[in-house]
């Protein structure tokens, strides 16, 4: 039996930063992190872009272990006892805990063919697969056009790859973006050499030999050298489940964290649903600045600070040489008011309510603007068109 105080299910960046969150009000109590994966923490989003540029793979470890915390890696726990504050993992260790916090993320939606050639780009080991192949003159297929399918399209044309594009909307990141920036977007790649096949689901994926031929509803079918999939995750909220917590599209968690009300058991990061009182309602959000920031705040609540999260996180991504900064709901279906330094190569777009408040902001190649754009939000009022650029310009 291994005692601890703090308890840590999950090994990412939201487990990384609840590390410091309880060393902030807990400097001594022992904190115990079981990680799946067999790295300690490390940062996401360079697996997609700055390890493509150049940048090396030592830039992307968080450093947790210099917090006095004991890291358990290549472990996953895989039962909890909410009673008996007890947790096991798969090497049939059992875990004593005070607090416990689920930082177990999400794990990539698969397709149900295609086998596990298919590169569901998620992990460093992933990267460190895709890495070989790119420099071995490889041809990709990659499908989905949202955050993971765009960034990965980019790193490997960048990197002299040929890449061909799959997925079954209008445009490249269509879910988020106005029709015509996402319109935009798409020629931009294609100008860029990539082959984007619009409106296309993939139905079917066959490897003959060292090649793999994938086929579409609307009947075309590419050739490629490898497949990388990025088609969103799922949260891990299998744990949580087992033992009857409230979970809807991921664990259901207050404003300090905590689910159900316990005291002992909390929830953080992709796999959290958490309440944003500026917006109204809940959010699950899957992005960088959340995870550290939702951990970290958490991490303070189980070590006894008793704050409330109410930060609204931001999210980028770099395309190209294109790039944006976002706060708040990018969601295409809301009605968006755009206001162009020069169209669509610079500028913001607002996402509006049924009063034209903001919900969101997406800040397209301007930066800095991100805390002027939280505060239009969190205002409240109708935006003035002009009233963001001309601040962050
Ligand atoms: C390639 C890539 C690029 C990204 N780029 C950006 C970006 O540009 N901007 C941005 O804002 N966000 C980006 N993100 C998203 C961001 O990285 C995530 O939101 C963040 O990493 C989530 O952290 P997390 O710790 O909550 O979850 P995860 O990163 O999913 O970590 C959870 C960890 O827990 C482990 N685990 C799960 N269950 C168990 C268990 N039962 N026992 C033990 N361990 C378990 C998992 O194996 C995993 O390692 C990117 C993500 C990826 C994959």
């Amino acid at each position: 039996m291994h005692a601890t105080r703090y308890l840590i299910a999950g090994g990412g960046l939201t487990a990384d930063a609840a590390c410091k969150g309880i060393r902030d009000a807990d400097t001594d109590g022992a904190v115990t992190v079981v990680a799946e994966e067999p790295h300690p923490p490390y940062s996401r989003p360079p697996l997609s872009k700055a390890l493509w540029k150049g940048d090396d793979e030592r830039t992307i470890w968080r450093g947790t272990a210099e917090f006095g915390v004991e890291l358990r890696l290549g472990r996953t726990i895989v039962a909890l006892d909410l009673a008996g504050r007890r947790a096991a993992d798969d090497q049939g260790e059992i875990y004593s805990y005070e607090r416990l916090l689920l930082a177990t993320g999400g794990r990539p939606r698969r397709l149900p063919f295609g086998g596990d050639e298919v590169i569901y780009y998620r992990s460093l080991d992933d990267y460190r697969r895709l890495r070989a192949l790119a420099d071995a003159d490889t041809r990709f297929l990659v499908i989905g056009g949202g955050f993971i399918g765009s960034e990965i399209a980019a790193a490997l044309t960048m990197n002299a790859c040929p890449v061909t594009m799959v997925f079954p909307q209008p445009g490249i990141g269509a879910r988020i973006f106005p029709a015509d920036l996402s319109a935009f977007l798409t020629d931009y790649y294609r100008a860029h050499g990539v082959e984007v096949l619009t409106g296309a689901s993939v139905t079917a994926i066959e490897w003959d030999a060292d090649k793999v031929r994938v086929t579409t509803g609307d009947g075309r079918m590419r050739e490629a050298d490898a497949v990388v999939a990025g088609l969103g995750i799922e949260p891990r909220v299998e744990l949580a489940k087992a033992v009857g917590l409230p979970v809807a599209d991921g664990i259901v968690v207050d404003d300090r964290g905590r689910v159900d009300g316990r005291e002992d058991v909390f929830a953080a990061g992709d796999v959290a649903r958490f309440p944003v009182a500026v917006l109204g309602g809940t959010m699950r959000v899957e992005h960088e600045d959340h995870a550290k920031s939702h951990g970290r705040r958490v991490g303070g609540n189980m070590a006894g600070a008793d704050e409330p999260y109410d930060h609204l996180p931001f999210f980028y991504s770099d395309l190209f040489d294109l790039g944006y900064e976002a706060v708040g709901e990018l969601d295409s279906r809301l009605q968006t008011s755009a206001d162009w330094s020069e169209p669509r190569r610079q500028g913001v777009v607002y996402y509006l309510d049924n009063d034209g408040r903001p919900r969101g902001v997406l800040l397209w190649n301007l930066f800095g603007g991100v805390e002027a754009a939280r505060d239009l939000i969190r205002a409240g009022e109708p935006v003035e068109p002009g009233a963001l650029r001309e601040r962050v310009a």
